[in-house]
């Protein structure tokens, strides 16, 4: 069984003494969470159970009962009558950061033995260097609430079991936002503190049949495949829909990116103008925290708007595959603050769209894949030849990159960039399946890093140029127009990360 899991976040209305109150059982629980981690530091062999027999032993050490009157290190020194869920999701909470402090620490050790048992280079050899990871100093854990520390939970109100600082008490908060959607189930919902509130989340999961993998779906060729081609300009999304067989169905041109762009570029500058204006930013604190925060929420909002429209479309036309393309390496662009600041936010948000993209189509089903995305807006879909790219009313020749319009002087295709550009990427898919040899270059480029380093075998740059003579030629011609002006730095953030291909190779995952 796959599964689909999200957070449903709720705003919490409560009288205003109840948030001492939950500061008071935050409190609480994270001494419980410090008290069981020093048991697992003292007991390290716990942590080659399982969580439930883990979960047994520590309340063995810890908990008094009929069976085990005097446990060796007694919970009751830190509190009395702790209810057993609030001991239980303290243990958990303890056990996963554990187990996470030591699985570092023992990969910590494995390098350090690794590096001493290496023969020192030259003269005597180097003590290592690297430090140990430490144990959490602090705690800032939010309180998990286990069945039978809430109850009554309603669409807008749930009634939780707090440490109140004196006494367990049962409190009724309003929960605004949504209510949980149907066909998921629902976890331990907890308390979490964010800003000057207190936040009720909880997770929830969905279980369901998972779709068949990749290759088996491109055995078919009805099967439909939505390829998104992410851009930082004119549209922000163009998605194209098209079956294994070649057959296009639809596309669709998702968003308005110089609206964005213009709104974050307005912000930035805004910022760059009072920073110029007080001259000295104190350190360790947010300047300009409202405006920040407010990019920050822009580009949170659109990241999800346009994941949601993106599947969304995939859905309505039946398409079972999503495809992107990698992203490239993000190039320093000179500028203005502003500018710089809003080419890479405008970068960031395409890995972000992607990211909720995947979470979002499994949740409906729908598997998501990544191609590499050299060429993809040069080569044209119908012939593979290059194109030539163009504004409207300019003589269709050369390749101006972020051009709207695209022409195939061999086949005389004539149609739009970026939906030129899915298509590719959606053939792209295809073919790594039908032709695995043709697609992934990067992994030539990878092993032959990998071997110059380890086995001192030297590659010499013939043998290391010859794999890409195609991607210079494109990189070149790329950069031939590429300085200088306004509008130029305007367009090269919507430029295909194919003119930088040759250093993605390395960074594929
Ligand atoms: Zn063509």
């Amino acid at each position: 069984m796959a599964k689909a899991t999200k957070t449903i976040r709720q705003s919490l209305s409560y009288p205003s003494h109840y948030a001492d109150y939950f500061a008071e059982n935050a409190t609480l629980f994270n001494r419980v969470v410090a008290f069981y981690f020093d048991c697992l530091q003292a007991h390290e062999g716990i942590l080659a159970l399982n969580n439930k027999e883990a979960l047994t032993a520590l309340e063995k050490l810890t908990h008094a009962t009929g069976a085990n009157p005097h446990p060796i290190m007694p919970l009751t020194t830190l509190a009395p009558d702790i209810p057993a869920m609030f001991r239980r999701a303290a243990i958990n909470a303890a056990l996963g950061s554990a187990r996470s402090f030591f699985s570092s620490l023992n990969n910590w050790r494995v390098r350090k033995e690794k590096y001493e048992a290496r023969p020192a280079r030259r003269g005597a050899k180097k003590p290592f260097r690297e430090r140990p990871p430490v144990p959490p100093r602090t705690w800032n854990k939010s309180v998990p609430f286990y069945a039978s520390q809430w109850k009554e939970r309603r669409d807008h109100c749930i009634l939780l079991k707090v440490w109140t600082g004196s006494c367990w008490s049962w409190l009724k908060v309003h929960t605004l936002a949504r209510a949980l959607p149907d066909g998921f189930q629902m976890g331990s919902p907890s308390l979490v503190h964010k800003g000057d509130r207190w936040w009720l989340h909880t997770p929830i999961e969905k279980k369901f049949e998972p779709p068949a993998k990749i290759v088996e779906q491109l055995m078919t060729d009805q099967t439909r495949i939505c390829a998104v081609d992410l851009n930082l300009d004119q549209h922000l999304a163009v998605c194209s829909v098209q079956t294994v067989d070649g057959t296009i169905l639809a596309t669709s041109f998702i968003g308005n990116g110089p609206e964005i762009a213009g709104c974050r570029k307005k912000l930035l500058g805004r910022i760059a103008r009072n920073r110029r204006k007080t001259g000295i930013i104190a350190e360790g604190e947010q300047d300009n925290a409202d405006l920040w925060a407010k990019i920050r929420h822009v580009d949170e909002h659109i990241a999800h708007l346009l994941s949601a429209r993106i599947v969304q479309f995939a859905r309505e036309h039946q398409a079972s595959i999503l495809v992107f393309e990698h992203l490239g390496n993000l190039r320093p662009e000179k500028g203005t603050y502003s500018r710089r600041g809003n080419t890479k936010r405008a970068y960031w948000m395409k890995g972000r769209i992607f990211r909720y993209a995947k979470y979002k189509a499994w949740q409906v089903g729908i598997i998501t894949s990544r191609v590499n995305p050299r060429n993809t807006s040069r080569e044209c879909h119908r012939c593979h030849a290059n194109v030539c790219r163009y504004q409207q009313g300019q003589p269709e020749s050369g390749y101006a990159p972020g051009a709207a319009l695209c022409f195939c002087p061999q086949c005389q295709m004539r149609g739009h960039a970026d939906r030129n550009a899915s298509l590719r990427i959606g053939q792209r898919l295809i073919e790594r399946y039908k032709d695995p040899q043709k697609e992934k270059p990067h992994a030539l480029a990878r092993r032959a890093k990998r071997e110059s380093k380890g086995s001192g075998v030297g590659i010499s740059q013939d043998a290391k140029s010859k794999g890409r003579p195609s991607t210079d030629r494109a990189r070149r011609g790329d950069h031939a127009n590429g300085h200088g002006t306004a509008q130029e730095g305007m367009r090269r953030m919507g430029a295909r990360p194919s003119d930088i291909a040759h250093q993605l190779r390395l960074h594929f995952e």
